[in-house]
């Protein structure tokens, strides 16, 4: 990146529009940090707001006694963190050098900015089947979900026959937790055996709510409105059935959208950003911090998400007031982790 192009230096600057990033802005505008956002551009997987402009109605962020709707929530977090002071643009950080201080953002258009501290906060995507009805429901709150600790205690969900698609202790976790309010949870796995730890696997199968569609594979998601069947095909012998359903929960994991951070900050093996101390946000290089979906591969909650970018702009505030400390907040040396 050509020095002559750069837009200019800020003291903070966060990428990503999800509950994470606007609680980081938040924070960080209020601490007079004059945040700066990369929204993202925006893409059919993938738009400014984040996953919650994907959803409907959401009942388990604290403060909305009677729900929110997940587009309305981003937009009032964005408002809330714009009001004081921060400004964004939707654009995509593309490349970040991290060798160099203070950081150097690339965006997809070419904007090139010069960070003191840095918080990503770009999420995750939970995977879809690729089905088209799928997408259609999952949008339209038609009964299709990819999260069943978010959706599952929604009324249309109780007393009626649920599958769960997948084999791993995701799918299992979510059978167990949709137990509470299913008549019946029916696992369609593609294979004759989960790859879930057996604890998990033991748990699902001995339960008396939940049975097991071996070797299947989800083919078409039925119904206008709402969902209300399957159909299935077996795996071994290509027989196609029909599965009532009241409703679809996909559980085949998530992707964070961590790729254009290889080489940049540590990944975990599973493509989540690494922060190697516990209860803290900072990753494997010091000034750069990560909060929410991309980083977490366990809860995947908004409220954490925003708990984790609280916790980044603060570290990045005391970071950078330490650094001022030391009289050398611009001082151009490496600053990469042993
Ligand atoms: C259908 C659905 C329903 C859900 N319902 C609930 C619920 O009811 N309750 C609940 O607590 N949780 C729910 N969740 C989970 C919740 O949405 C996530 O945990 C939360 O949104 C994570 O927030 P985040 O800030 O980490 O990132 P995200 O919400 O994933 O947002 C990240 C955003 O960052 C931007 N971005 C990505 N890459 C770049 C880049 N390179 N440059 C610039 N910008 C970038 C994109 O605009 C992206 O959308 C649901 C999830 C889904 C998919």
């Amino acid at each position: 990146m050509s020095d002559s192009e750069i837009r200019g230096r800020e003291t903070v600057v966060i990428i990503g529009s999800g509950p994470a990033a606007w609680t980081a802005a938040l924070y960080a505008a209020r601490a007079l940090m004059e945040p700066f956002v990369f929204e993202g551009a925006g893409s059919r997987t993938m738009i400014p707001g984040g996953q919650l402009m994907f959803t409907t109605e959401v009942e388990n962020y604290p403060g909305f006694k009677d729900g929110v709707m997940g587009p309305d929530l981003m937009m009032e977090m964005r408002e809330q963190a714009l009001g004081f002071g921060t400004r964004s643009i939707w654009e995509d950080v593309v490349d970040i050098d991290s060798g160099r201080y203070p950081f150097r953002l690339l965006s997809n258009t070419g904007t090139q900015v010069l960070a003191d501290s840095l918080i990503l906060a770009t999420g995750a995507n939970a995977k879809w089947l690729g089905l088209k009805n799928e997408e259609r429901l999952a949008q339209s709150g038609g009964g299709v979900s990819a999260c069943a600790v978010c959706d599952g205690a929604l009324p249309h969900f109780r007393g009626n026959v649920l599958a769960v698609v997948g084999g791993g202790d995701s799918a299992m976790e979510d059978s167990l937790y949709l137990t509470k309010f299913a008549e019946q949870v029916v696992i369609i796995h593609r294979r004759d055996e989960f790859r879930a730890s057996k604890i998990m696997s033991e748990r699902a199968l001995t339960h008396d709510k939940i049975r097991v569609e071996w070797n299947k594979v989800v083919t078409e998601v039925l119904g206008d409105e709402t969902i209300t069947a399957l159909r299935l095909e077996d795996t071994v012998s290509g027989e196609v059935s029909e599965l009532e359903v009241g409703g679809m929960f996909v559980a085949i994991g998530h992707t964070p959208n961590a790729g254009f951070l290889n080489g940049v900050v540590e990944l975990k093996d599973n493509g989540y950003v690494e922060t190697p101390m516990p209860w803290r946000t900072e990753t494997s290089v010091p000034g750069i911090f990560a909060a929410g979906d991309v980083m977490d591969d366990y809860f995947r909650q908004a409220v954490t998400a925003a708990g984790t970018g609280c916790m980044a702009a603060l570290e990045a505030e005391r970071w950078l007031a330490h650094r001022g400390a030391a009289g050398n907040e611009h001082s151009e040396e490496l600053v990469v982790r042993d």
